[in-house]
C-alpha cells in the first residue's frame, strides 16, 4: 500500500486498491484501476463493480452530472481494464457483505486501459463456467475471489513454514531437477539428453538422496519447498507434479523429528488458522490396522473395530464360520437408518473398489430387543452377546463384515468412513492429529515374489529388529512415521540408514544385484564412506496441506496451473508432440503403436 502511494509523485496508475476504501476516506480524491466485473444501469445512474486482487469498489456515474462520462461508462464491457479518478462518497444503500460496501466513488474521469472480449464464463464468486472451460482459461478463473483466496492461503503457509524453520536454523537449499531415478515407488518422468545420445535424466520423485548427501556435507538442518514429479495414475488428490515441504536433520533420533515437525504443523495452525491443535496421538501401524483397518485413521470419531469371532462363529452361519475374521463396528444412533440407507450401504461395500461379499447388521431396538439381517441363524440371546461385546445400546446399530483379516479390515475401514459421513461425524473444523509409527520395513509382493521397501530403501530398520533382517525380514519394523490429520496423510518420513554395509544389505534384500545397486546408488554408497552422520527427515505434501487448511479435498484448487485427471494442461495444451527436428536433435524416433 505504501508503495502504491509512493507512486503518486511519479507515474500513477492508482492511489488505492479496490479493497481499501472505507467511510473514513469519504471526501478524498482517488485514482483506481482494475477490471469491470459488472455494470448496472438504474435510471439516471450507472454503477460499475471495479475489481482487482484486493476486492471490489463500486463506481457511480450520474447522467445528470456528467452525461458524456456516463455514456462512456455504459459502453464498457465485462473485464475491460479501466482507470478512474473520482471522489469517495458515502453510499445511500450500503452493502454489508462487502468490506468497501459503505462507500462508492463518484467518478470524474475515466480511461480505458484495455478492452476485453466477452469472457467465456462469469468471473464472479459463483460462476457459470464448467470445469473444463475454466481449466482452459485458468488465467481468467484465477481472477475469481475463491481461487485467489486459495492461492493467498498457500502463500501464507509457505511464508509461515519458512519463518518457523528458519527460526530453528534450517537452511533452504535447492537440489537439481534433472537427475537420476529416486525410488519413491512411482514411475519416473524422463527427459532425453541432447548432448548425451541415448541417455536420459529423470525428474525427481523427491529430493531424497540429495538431502541425505547434504547431511553428509554437514548442513544438519535442511528444508526445501520443492516440486516433485511422479508419473502415476491420477486421482482427485494427485497431480503429476506437486510440492513438498521436504526436510532433513542430522544428529537426531525419531523423537526429535516428531517433536520438531509437530511444532511446525502446530505453528501453521495457530498462525494461519488461529487454531490450537489438540495433542497428537501416537499409534503404531499394527494398532492402527487393528483398531481402524487403515494406516491413516480418521480419529475425529470412534466406531473402533471389534473382533467378533468369539461371539459369531460356530453357530451354523457359514459366512462367519469360513472367515478368518469377523469384524464389527457399532454406529451410535444408527438404529435410525432406514431400509433404503442400509441397502445403499450394502451396495457400497459390494462395489468392486471395496470388495465385500455382503453386509450384516443388527439393530438394537428401543425396548432392548434386536433386529438383525441374520435372525434365522442368531436368536435374541446370541445377538445380546454381540451387543455386549461391542457395547451397543438401544438406538444403535452393529455392522459386521467377514473375510480374511487383511480384506475384512480394509473393507471395514471404508464402511466406517462411509458411516462417519452419514452420521455427520467428519466435520471440517474439527482436527484430530496423530503420528502413525513403527511401520513395517518391507512389504511382500505376491506378483513379483519379492520385497519392496514400504517407505523407501534408505529407511532404517529398528535397531532392536536388526537381527531379524536375515531370519524373518517381513517382521522387521522401521523407524518410519506418518503424520495423519483427519484421515489424511499429510507427511511421512524416516530415520535413515547411514551405514554403508547396512545400506548394501538393504539393497540386496530388495532384490538389487551389487552391480545394479552400484549403478543406481553408487554415489550415495560412496558418500557413506566419508563420515555420514546419523540422520532422518520427513516430507509434507504441501498442496494437500493447503487443501486441508482450505477445508476441501481437491488439491487442484490450491495450485495456480494444475493438470486435469489425464495429466493434461488444457490451457497450454500439454503434453504435445514435438517436431521431427527436435526429435532428431534428441536422438529419438517415435513409433506409435497403431
Ligand atoms: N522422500 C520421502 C517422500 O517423498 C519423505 C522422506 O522420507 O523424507 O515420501
Amino acid at each position: 500500500m505504501r508503495y502504491l502511494r509512493a507512486l503518486k509523485s511519479g507515474v500513477m496508475f492508482r492511489t488505492h486498491t479496490n479493497g481499501e476504501l472505507r467511510l473514513e476516506h469519504v471526501g478524498i480524491s482517488v485514482t483506481l484501476a482494475g477490471w469491470v466485473q459488472r455494470a448496472r444501469n438504474m435510471g439516471g445512474m450507472t454503477f460499475i463493480d471495479l475489481r482487482d486482487r484486493y476486492g471490489i469498489t463500486q463506481l457511480g456515474f450520474n447522467i445528470e452530472k456528467n452525461q458524456d462520462l456516463c455514456e462512456q461508462a455504459r459502453k464498457l464491457g465485462r473485464e475491460f481494464v479501466i482507470q478512474i479518478e473520482g471522489e469517495v462518497i458515502e453510499r445511500e444503500s450500503k452493502n454489508k457483505q462487502l468490506p468497501t460496501g459503505e462507500i462508492e466513488i463518484e467518478v470524474k474521469a475515466l480511461t480505458v486501459l484495455n478492452s476485453s472480449e466477452v469472457p467465456p464464463f462469469t468471473i464472479e464468486d459463483e460462476t457459470d463456467g464448467g470445469e473444463e472451460i475454466r481449466m482452459k482459461y485458468r488465467y481468467l478463473d484465477l481472477r475469481r475471489t475463491p481461487l485467489r483466496k486459495n492461492l493467498e492461503l498457500r502463500h501464507q503457509l509457505a511464508i509461515e513454514t519458512r519463518k518457523f524453520l528458519d527460526g530453528l536454523k534450517f537452511m533452504e537449499i535447492e537440489t537439481p531437477y534433472l537427475i537420476k531415478s529416486t525410488p519413491e515407488g512411482a514411475r519416473d518422468f524422463v527427459v532425453p539428453s541432447r548432448m548425451n545420445e541415448g541417455q536420459f535424466y529423470a525428474l525427481p520423485q523427491s529430493p531424497q538422496t540429495f538431502k541425505q548427501l547434504l547431511m553428509i556435507s554437514g548442513y544438519d538442518r535442511y528444508f526445501q519447498v520443492v516440486r516433485c514429479f511422479r508419473d502415476e495414475d491420477l486421482r482427485a488428490d494427485r497431480q503429476p507434479e506437486f510440492t513438498q515441504i521436504d526436510c532433513e536433520m542430522a544428529f537426531v533420533e525419531q523423537e526429535d523429528i516428531l517433536n520438531t515437525f509437530e511444532g511446525l504443523v502446530r505453528h501453521l495452525f495457530t498462525s494461519v488458522k488461529g487454531i490450537d491443535l489438540p495433542a497428537f496421538q501416537r499409534m503404531t501401524y499394527a494398532e492402527a490396522m487393528e483398531r481402524f483397518g487403515s494406516d491413516k485413521p480418521d480419529l475425529r470419531f470412534g466406531m473402533e473395530f471389534v473382533e467378533m469371532n468369539e461371539v459369531c462363529q460356530n453357530q451354523g452361519f457359514q459366512v462367519f464360520d469360513d472367515a478368518e475374521l469377523v469384524v464389527g463396528i457399532c454406529a451410535e444412533g444408527g438404529g435410525e437408518f432406514t431400509r433404503k440407507q442400509l441397502d445403499a450401504m450394502t451396495d457400497f461395500v459390494k462395489r468392486p473398489q471395496v470388495g465385500a461379499k455382503g453386509l450384516i447388521y443388527c439393530k438394537v431396538n428401543e425396548d432392548g430387543s434386536f433386529k438383525s439381517s441374520v435372525d434365522k441363524f442368531f436368536d435374541q440371546e446370541k445377538l445380546a452377546a454381540w451387543a455386549a461385546k461391542t457395547g451397543a445400546k438401544a438406538g444403535d446399530i452393529l455392522l459386521l463384515l467377514a473375510g480374511d483379516v487383511h480384506a475384512a479390515r480394509k473393507q471395514m475401514n471404508e464402511l466406517r468412513l462411509y458411516v462417519g459421513d452419514l452420521l455427520g461425524l467428519r466435520t471440517k473444523d474439527v482436527y484430530a492429529p496423530m503420528w502413525v509409527v513403527d511401520f513395517p520395513l518391507l512389504e511382500w509382493d505376491e506378483g513379483t515374489q519379492r520385497f519392496y521397501a514400504m517407505h523407501h530403501p534408505f529407511t532404517s530398520p529398528k535397531p532392536e529388529h536388526m537381527a531379524l533382517l536375515d531370519s524373518d525380514p517381513a517382521s522387521v519394523n522401521a523407524n518410519a512415521y506418518d503424520m495423519v490429520i483427519n484421515g489424511v496423510e499429510l507427511g511421512g518420513g524416516s530415520i535413515r540408514i547411514h551405514d554403508q554395509a547396512l545400506q548394501a544389505k538393504m539393497f540386496k534384500i530388495l532384490g538389487f544385484s551389487d552391480e545394479e545397486a552400484q549403478k543406481q546408488f553408487g554415489f550415495l554408497m560412496s558418500a557413506f564412506r566419508y563420515g555420514a552422520p546419523p540422520h532422518g527427515g520427513i516430507a509434507f505434501g504441501f498442496d494437500r496441506l493447503a487443501a486441508m487448511f482450505g477445508g476441501t479435498d481437491s488439491i487442484r484448487d490450491y495450485i495456480a496451473f494444475p493438470k486435469n485427471n489425464s495429466g493434461r494442461d488444457l490451457m497450454i495444451d500439454s503434453p504435445s508432440t514435438i517436431s521431427q527436428e527436435q526429435l532428431k536433435e534428441l536422438h529419438l524416433k517415435v513409433q506409435l503403436e497403431s
